[in-house]
């Protein structure tokens, strides 16, 4: 069985050899256990912090150990009431081909309602931090101005579409042209910016915003962060979802204070994790799957195959290689 455990703590972005490919006997589930095939993995920004030694919202992940993330699998072998061989099943796993499970922290999805991979995206973690940071945090009202960072990506792309549905100005901050067109061509996003061409960010912010900017869905972080800022109106509402910019640095970064801009102009900023919304989590999956049906959401992913490019799909988030949902297929 082939099982990827973090060999190394990166300093700076991740490297190769800061993981480690092992071989292990195949596991046998025991009793009131399954026995799991993985066939898709998400790679996501978070888990870089993971691999720091460091307090934060989740544990770090140990050195030597399997690395885990959202994983769907299928049961290919049950010894447990709750699930039969066949199922596909959603959960936070290791790093492995083939693992048993107790059940816990397992869902069941259904391949029929959508694509499984979709239960890593649109309608799984990711879909669920773009329907809830936005409403809850954004708090959107029709005719405002929306402005994302990391707009291209699996959160951006879904925050964008949603503010689009109720009725928003939304404004995309991406690192390529493609994925710029991608924001305004398929996702109907009004403006999208290329962060790597445009050498004034608040000009150009600013230009697309012609009445300032109401929502900052920050994914970023960093100097993009700044330059949005620069143009918040009163009462703006700032949802830090992420600050992939800022996830590899080893030296402090400097920047503007950003304590007058919020006390000027009476900013809400504030910083979450999708899962302190949990009691909402239902509530969004029906409102993103119905989306879905009716065709007003759309998902892109980049579908990397093959169980050994899984630490190469998570390094390449960190240069931008993918549009939409990075996932590995297995
Ligand atoms: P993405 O699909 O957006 O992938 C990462 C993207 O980030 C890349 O494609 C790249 O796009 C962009 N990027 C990489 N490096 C930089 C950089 N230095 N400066 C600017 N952009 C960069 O990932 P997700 O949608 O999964 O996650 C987006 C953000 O949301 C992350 O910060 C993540 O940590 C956070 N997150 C937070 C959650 C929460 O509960 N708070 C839950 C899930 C995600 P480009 O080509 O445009 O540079």
């Amino acid at each position: 069985n082939n099982v990827i455990t973090l060999n190394s703590r990166p300093v700076g972005k991740p490297q190769l050899d800061n993981f480690k490919f092992v071989t292990e006997p195949m596991p046998v589930a025991g009793e009131n256990e399954v026995l799991l095939k993985t066939l898709y993995v998400s790679v996501d920004p978070y888990l870089r912090g993971r691999m720091n030694d460091s307090k934060s919202y989740v544990p770090p992940f140990q050195l030597h150990e399997p690395i885990q993330s959202g994983i769907i699998a299928e049961v290919i072998e049950s010894r447990h009431t709750g699930f039969a061989k066949g199922d596909f099943v959603s959960g936070s796993l290791a790093w492995k081909e083939f693992q048993v499970s107790t059940g816990k922290g397992l869902s069941k999805v259904d391949a029929e309602a959508a694509p499984l991979s979709a239960y890593l995206g649109a309608i799984g973690m990711t879909g669920l931090t773009a329907y809830l940071g936005l409403t809850e945090i954004g708090q959107p009202k029709a005719g405002e101005t929306l402005v994302i960072s990391g707009a291209a990506g699996a959160v951006g792309s879904i925050v964008g579409q949603i503010g689009k549905i109720l009725g928003l100005r939304v404004v995309g901050i991406a690192g390529t042209d493609e994925k710029t067109a991608l924001l305004k061509d398929r996702f109907g996003f009004d403006e999208a910016i290329n962060y790597k061409t445009t050498s004034d960010m608040k000009e150009a912010i600013a230009a697309a915003c012609p009445d300032g900017v109401d929502i900052y869905f920050d994914n970023v972080g960093g100097d993009i962060s700044d330059a949005v800022m620069a143009n918040l109106n009163r009462f703006a509402r700032v949802p830090v979802c992420g600050a992939i910019s800022l996830y590899n640095t080893t030296a402090a970064q400097m920047g503007p204070r950003l304590q007058p801009i919020l006390v000027t102009r009476s900013v809400l900023m504030r910083g979450f994790i999708v899962s302190e919304f949990a009691a909402k989590s239902q509530e969004a999956i029906t409102q993103l799957s119905s989306w879905l049906k009716e065709d007003k959401l759309k998902y892109t992913e980049t579908i990397v195959e093959g169980f050994n490019n899984i630490p190469g799909a998570f390094m390449d988030l960190f240069e931008g290689k993918n549009e939409g949902k990075m996932v590995v297929k297995i």
